[in-house]
């Protein structure tokens, strides 16, 4: 079967954060038909559209598997669901999220699966980490590498975003 390089973008900002991102990607060195090859820096990000919640610690990992994207999605959220993330507010709390970023130049638009993530692009604490495993890889729908993602969006912000990179 042919495998395939995926990255997805991890969060939390419920509980013990740093905890629980490890025991996600223990979960996913775990899973069948996914090998994890890489991980980036820990990033302290402020919340992005319901400001009124703790601040997140996010990742990216880079994995080569064989799982078609909806397996991977399914095992993205059965590994939410084992670490007990409650879907209360979308976009609120969380103990987890596993987001599939890209998944090798594939694009999928879909109501429920969409990749590459619909807002990657736009948002600093998916680009930062993933900037640091990926940088040269081209997003398949924009046609343009992610460091040059990043530093898009460090241009259009133009404030200081406030975002701490902590070792693991
Ligand atoms: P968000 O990650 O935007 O904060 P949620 O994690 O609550 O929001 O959204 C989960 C839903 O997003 C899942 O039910 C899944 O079907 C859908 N989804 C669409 N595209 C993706 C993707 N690339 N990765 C993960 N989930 C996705
Ligand atoms: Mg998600």
């Amino acid at each position: 079967m042919n495998s395939e390089t995926a990255y997805i973008g991890l969060g939390s900002n419920l509980g013990d954060r740093k905890k629980y991102l490890t025991c996600a990607i223990d979960m996913l060195c775990n899973t069948a038909g996914v090998r994890v090859r890489s991980r980036s820096s820990l990033y302290e990000t402020k919340p992005v559209g319901l400001a009124e919640q703790p601040d997140f610690l996010n990742c990216a990992v880079e994995l080569e598997t064989e799982l078609e994207p909806y397996d991977l999605l399914k095992a993205c959220m059965d590994i939410e669901q084992r670490l007990q993330r409650k879907r209360v507010i979308r976009w609120g709390p969380r103990t987890v999220d596993l987001d599939i970023l890209l998944y090798g130049d594939m694009q999928i638009e879909q109501p429920d699966l969409t990749i590459p993530h619909p807002r990657m692009h736009e948002r600093e604490f998916a680009l930062l980490p993933l900037s640091e495993i990926a940088p040269r890889r081209v997003h398949p729908k924009l046609k343009t590498t992610i460091e040059e993602l990043y530093k898009q969006i460090l241009r259009s912000d133009g404030e200081i975003s406030g975002i701490v990179k902590i070792e693991w």
